[in-house]
């Protein structure tokens, strides 16, 4: 089985458009796994959860997706966030609202975990450095855990070394194919489709080999003028409108 592994898509038709066109062009997919926070900061939060469910999908529910719903505090989130979160919480159709509510946390599916933030707390909890990556391997059982919320593409390696397990890091680079062989385990970060935060604007995302375990990582450009205007339209705020095109 194919899959289009994909997370962060925060609102950003433009952005998801761009991959599901591209995932087309590299050969298709049988279904797409989504990591999360589906809505949240950008301007078609709507079309974003309609899109997605034309196709077979499992999505996991995010922070922006659960604080969308009100389930969580707001003030939780920095200024221009919590704006954002209440353009959204507006904007939700009952039908976008529904689907969001039926969202699980966490998911396993043969040999992969799946969840938004990391395996000890699945939808806040951000995996950014390979000392928090080593304790969360303790928190899952399959070979594989795919996360998102970061918003940077990343690969966390956990293995034995002179007989003392070790986590490191790698930084993939677009178009680069890495293969989780046993019995080694990873954590696997597939990036942001709709705001990337690694200075690369392009929106991200994998191609997965299920059974083989072949993880192909590509970023695409979109047409970020063409969110950026949707934003400024809806009232967006300017910091969220400006780093689309940083990838910041
Ligand atoms: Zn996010």
């Amino acid at each position: 089985m194919r899959v289009l592994v994909i997370s962060d898509i925060h609102g950003n038709l433009e952005a998801l458009e761009t991959v599901l066109e591209f995932a087309r062009q590299e050969g298709g997919f049988d279904e797409i796994w989504c990591l999360g926070d589906v809505v949240g900061y950008g301007p078609n939060p709507n079309e974003c959860i309609a899109r997605l469910r034309e196709f077979p999908h499992v999505c996991l529910l995010g922070n922006h997706d659960a604080a969308a719903l009100g389930r969580v505090n707001v003030e939780d989130f920095n200024p221009e966030a919590q704006q954002a979160i209440r353009w959204t919480q507006r904007a939700l159709t009952a039908a976008s609202r529904t689907y969001l509510e039926s969202l699980p946390d966490r998911l396993c599916i043969g040999d992969y975990t799946l969840v938004h933030g990391s395996p000890r707390d699945p939808v806040w909890e951000y995996i950014l450095h390979p000392s928090v990556a080593h304790a969360q391997f303790a928190h899952f059982d399959t070979p594989v855990c795919l996360v998102g919320h970061t918003h940077v593409p990343a690969i966390y390696h956990h293995f034995l070394s002179d007989g003392r397990p070790v986590t490191t890091w790698h930084y993939p680079e677009p178009g680069e194919v890495y293969t989780f062989q046993d019995p080694d385990r990873w954590i696997a970060n597939p990036g942001s489709v709709g705001q990337p935060r690694d200075q690369d604007p392009r929106a991200a995302c994998v191609l997965l080999e299920v059974e083989s375990r072949r993880w192909a990582y590509y970023r695409i450009p979109y047409n970020i003028e063409r969110t950026q205007y949707l934003m400024q339209q809806a009232g967006l705020p300017y910091r969220l409108i400006a780093r689309l095109a940083y990838g910041w």
